[in-house]
């Protein structure tokens, strides 16, 4: 997991619906999943790419505010 990954999980965190192309094979488009943790109020969002499989996952909070 280098820097660029470290970018892409800063415009996902802001942008889900960013288009963005996977900077570990430059060909995959990214994709996005959010997977609700029942019980709680986080959810994991994972972005991972098509073509090389490289994965990032983060967990998030939900936030009534924004
Ligand atoms: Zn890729």
């Amino acid at each position: 997991m280098d820097n660029s990954w470290i970018k892409v999980g800063i415009i996902f965190a802001e942008k889900p619906n960013a288009k963005v192309i996977c900077p570990t094979c430059n060909k995959g488009v990214l994709q996005v999943t959010d997977t609700y943790i029942a019980g709680s109020n986080t959810y994991e969002r994972c972005v991972f790419c098509e073509e090389c499989s490289q994965k990032l996952c983060m967990r998030k909070t939900w936030s009534e505010t924004t």
